[in-house]
Parts: C-alpha cells; sequence; structure tokens
C-alpha cells in the first residue's frame, strides 16, 4: 500500500501549522534517498507558543479525573488501529522498515497506549496511620508538570508511544520533538490524540533543531520533566542540562545486547529468536542482540544457522511485498557500519556473509555476519545499531556472563539454555535492566522497559512508568 507523503507541520494549543519563519527541512526516502516531502523547522518563538500551550494543556489536564483522561486516550488508540494501514505506508517511506513491521509497531502501540489509559485508574496514593487521633496523614500523587520528550527516528511511532501513555496517565501535557527523518508517522499518531478530543495544549509536537529545541526546553521553567530515547552521548548531555536545571529525567539511551547460547541451548530456536531479533528494522534497534556469545560446543552449527538466515532474508524497499529488511535509515549509519566491518576484519573477525552497502539508491546494507570477533574490535564495544550478528565462543558460563558485563551497557540481555539452573544463575548475575531466556524480545507494557549503566536510568513500562512521571505529595490534616 502507498499513501501519498505529507508535508508535516507542527501542532501548537492544538492547531497544526508551519513555523512562524515558514522554515522547512527535506524529508527523504531511505530507499531511494529521494526528497519526499518536508516538515516544518521550529524557532524560539514557536516553542514559546508551544510552552504557553503546554502549560495552559497541563492546568486543564491535571483537573480531568484519571476516567475521563483515559476515555480520550482509549479513543486515540482506537483511531491508531483504525489508521494503522495508512500510517504504515508513511513510516515505512520515511524510515525504511517492511510494511508489515510498520503495522506491528502501530497497532502495538495502540495495546500500549490502552494500557496506560488503563494504569490511570490504579495510580493509588496512600492513607498513613498518624501519631495523634485528630490527624490525618496522606500521599498524595500529583502529576509533575508539562514533559518535554525527544525522541529517535527507528521506531517513529512507538519511541513517542511509551512517553505519552505514561505522561498523559499521570495527568501531565507533553510536548515533543520528534525526530526529523521521520516526522509525518508522529504527526498522525498525534493527530489520533487531537481527533479524539483531547484538550487544547495536552499534546504538543515540534521538529527544528534537535540541540536548540533541547537546550531550550529543558532550561524553561514550564517543562518540569524531560524524557530522551537516543544515544548515550547525547543522553548524558541533555542529563546533565536537566540536572542543572532540576528537571526530573528519565533517559533510554544506547544499548551493547549480549546472547548467551549455553552448551545445552535449543540451536534452532536461538537463531530463529535472536536472528528476527537481530535483523528486526535492520538491526537500529537498541534492544537489538548484538554481542552473541556462544558456546565453543555448538559454536559452529550456530554460526552457520545463523549466516544461512542472514543470507535467506529478502532485502528491499519496505513498500514492496516480501520484503523483510529495508535499508537503514540514513547513510551515517552506512558509513558507520562499513568503518565497524571493515576494524572487525583487520582486527581478526571472518566475515561469513554480507559485510557492505549494496544498490544502486537507498542506504541498503546486507545483512552481515562475523566469527571469531576478538573483544577488541570496535564492534564488540560499540553499539553498531545495524544489521551485524557479531560472534565469539566461550567455554565456561562463568566467561560469558563476564564478557556480556564487561562492557558500559546495560540495557538487554538474552540467553538460550535448557538449564533451569543457569537461567538462574543469568537472571541475578547478568547486568541488564532486561533479560529475556529462550525468547525473543517481547517488552510488553506491562514490564518495566530500561536500562542501567551507561543505558539510562528511569523505566517505560509497567507501574514505573507512570511513577516517573509522579510526584508523591505529603498531606497532614489536623481536624480543628
Ligand atoms: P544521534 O546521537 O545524533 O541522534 C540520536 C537521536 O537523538 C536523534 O533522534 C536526534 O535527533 C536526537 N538528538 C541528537 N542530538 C540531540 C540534542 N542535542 N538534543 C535532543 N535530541 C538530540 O545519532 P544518530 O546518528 O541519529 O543515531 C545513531 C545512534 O543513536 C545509534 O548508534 C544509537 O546509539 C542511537 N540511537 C538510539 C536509539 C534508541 O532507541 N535508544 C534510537 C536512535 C538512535
Amino acid at each position: 500500500m502507498s499513501t501519498a507523503y505529507p508535508d508535516t507541520q507542527l501542532l501548537i494549543d492544538g492547531q497544526w501549522q508551519d513555523a512562524a519563519s515558514g522554515k522547512k527541512i527535506d524529508v527523504r526516502n531511505p530507499a531511494t534517498g529521494e526528497v519526499i516531502g518536508h516538515v516544518a523547522h521550529a524557532d524560539i518563538p514557536d516553542l514559546d507558543r508551544a510552552l504557553a500551550a503546554a502549560d495552559k494543556g497541563f492546568q486543564v489536564w491535571r483537573k480531568m479525573s484519571a476516567h475521563d483522561r483515559g476515555a480520550i486516550m482509549r479513543k486515540a488508540a482506537s483511531l491508531l488501529k483504525e489508521r494503522a494501514d495508512e500510517i504504515a505506508a508513511l513510516l515505512t517511506q520515511e524510515q525504511g522498515k517492511p510494511l508489515a513491521e510498520a503495522k506491528v509497531e502501530i497497532v502495538a502501540g495502540a495495546g500500549i497506549i490502552e494500557w496506560f489509559a488503563d494504569e490511570a485508574l490504579r495510580v493509588y496514593g496512600r492513607i498513613v496511620p498518624s501519631r495523634r487521633p485528630e490527624q490525618q496523614q496522606l500521599v498524595i500523587k500529583d502529576p509533575v508538570g508539562p514533559v518535554a520528550a525527544f525522541t529517535p527516528w527507528n521506531f517513529p511511532v512507538n519511541q513517542i508511544v511509551r512517553k505519552i501513555g505514561a505522561a498523559l496517565a499521570s495527568g501531565c501535557s507533553f510536548l515533543v520533538k520528534a525526530p526529523e527523518e521521520t516526522p509525518a508517522s508522529p504527526a498522525a499518531l498525534l493527530k489520533c490524540f487531537v481527533d479524539a478530543g483531547i484538550p487544547a495544549g495536552v499534546v504538543g509536537l515540534v521538529y527544528g533543531n534537535p540541540a536548540q529545541i533541547s537546550e531550550y526546553l529543558i532550561a524553561h521553567p514550564v517543562i518540569r520533566k524531560v524524557t530522551f530515547t537516543g544515544s548515550t552521548a547525547v543522553g548524558k548531555q541533555l542529563a546533565a542540562l536537566a540536572g542543572q536545571h532540576m528537571k526530573r529525567s528519565t533517559m533510554e539511551l544506547g544499548g551493547h545486547a549480549p546472547v548467551i547460547v549455553a552448551e545445552d541451548a535449543d540451536v534452532q530456536l536461538a537463531v530463529k529468536a535472536a536472528g528476527a531479533a537481530k535483523f528486526r528494522n535492520a538491526g537500529q534497534v537498541c534492544i537489538s542482540p548484538t554481542r552473541f556469545l556462544v558456546h565453543n560446543s555448538v559454536r559452529e552449527e550456530f554460526t552457520s544457522a545463523m549466516v544461512a538466515h542472514a543470507e535467506a532474508l529478502n532485502v528491499g524497499n519496505g513498500l514492496e511485498k516480501g520484503v523483510q529488511m529495508g535499508p537503514l535509515a540514513n547513510p551515517r549509519r552506512v558509513t558507520a557500519l562499513t568503518q565497524l566491518i571493515q576494524n572487525a576484519e583487520q582486527s581478526g573477525a571472518r566475515l561469513l556473509a554480507g559485510g557492505k552497502a549494496f544498490g544502486d539508491a537507498g542506504n541498503f546494507f546486507a545483512p552481515t555476519v562475523l566469527a571469531d570477533v576478538p573483544l577488541t574490535a570496535d564492534i564488540f564495544n560499540q553499539e553498531p545499531f545495524g544489521p551485524v550478528a557479531a560472534i565469539r565462543g566461550f567455554d565456561r558460563i562463568e566467561d560469558a556472563i563476564q564478557e556480556a558485563n564487561r562492557l558500559s551497557y546495560g540495557l538487554a540481555a538474552y540467553a538460550f539454555t535448557r538449564s533451569l539452573k543457569t537461567a538462574h544463575q543469568l537472571a541475578q548475575d547478568v547486568e541488564a535492566g532486561m533479560l529475556w531466556v529462550n525468547q525473543p524480545a517481547l517488552p510488553s507494557a506491562e514490564l518495566p522497559f530500561g536500562g542501567i549503566k551507561d543505558s539510562g536510568y528511569g523505566s517505560e513500562g509497567g507501574p514505573e512508568a507512570l511513577e516517573a512521571y509522579l510526584i508523591s505529595k505529603a498531606v497532614a490534616i489536623t481536624c480543628v
């Protein structure tokens, strides 16, 4: 399905509008390299209007009951599902992933919004026993205030969904700087909330110069909470800025997920589950498996099956039927991956599949498998964010755990084993925010989603996600 690709406007105070300056940024299709549309570029006067609207929207939204807020959120989720085919076609044109993957992202996003709408009903305070009979002590949960969100291009819809779901459920207004590379599907998401009847100013959408917008919004007194998904380097800058201005923050940053394939693993299951996860969205996923640590007794079997899996993938324009992997989102990723693979080979790794860009147009990169990758190779140390499975062997499970924990990242981890004892050991000792054993990643709305160490802090799933947008106010009332 192909939907005409629109120009994208800003959403300020419930109105879709161009930037006051009229400035725009080109949007390219990563499968063809062609300019397919434009997105409005906000400057300070636009941001000032968006901030004033977020402030006003917060006063309205915080006073609405959780039931009424949830009803609007559920209506928005239902519109999102109704429009999933149309929005998926936009998402694929701007981001590159296959249509089926884009649709899964959107339908799953609607489910996450619904979950948060329900969870809004379970934001309980506490009554705390008092020391005096005439006094009552309460803990009340209040929304923290207007939120500034910064989201990346790899899941243009779902990266916003996790943030907007928790923020709106908690009673916060929400201003997002969405990715300039992939602007139309985020706008289509926000339109679902507008069409569901959300009061003006409760949700806002801007695009522009990311550094200028984040510096201005984070420092601004209207904003009380910052949430960012993106690279660790940028996350550290934004977290520092948030700290300087005493703003609460959630940081969902990079990862370098180990996959431990134990001696007793179901190797075919490991290849199927971790292979699918590896090449989903062309590996441009923060929880993508990256370091495959495979017991030496099954390493050859695993490696040859992974090569077969990678070589069988149908790579092409995500709009075409049967395509399983699209292009990389931008030429920066092609350059970065080419360098990582060259460095791996120079360090002694064996290139068994893929390894290079291909095609006359677009950012296509072949699904790649590297074996015997030394620990010193850049790809075993820097987040590849691309379709590369890097494999090395191990003999003792303790060594695999040590390697899993060696890096400063701690987002996702995977393991395959038939031993309950090994699964238990991994659950206790692997330093990661999320661990999936004998299965692909299934980051459901009801479970915490987030990392530790350089992968960030805070959570974007489960009741913890709402906590990040709530303050606990202590109230003591003496009856006189
Ligand atoms: P990048 O670090 O330049 O940008 C990542 C995202 O952060 C983009 O959406 C960008 O618009 C935004 N950004 C950059 N500087 C910003 C600033 N000062 N203020 C606010 N937002 C800012 O990298 P990139 O080339 O776009 O992506 C490559 C790297 O980004 C990857 O290697 C990966 O580590 C990371 N990334 C992570 C995720 C994730 O889901 N955690 C998603 C996309 C990118």
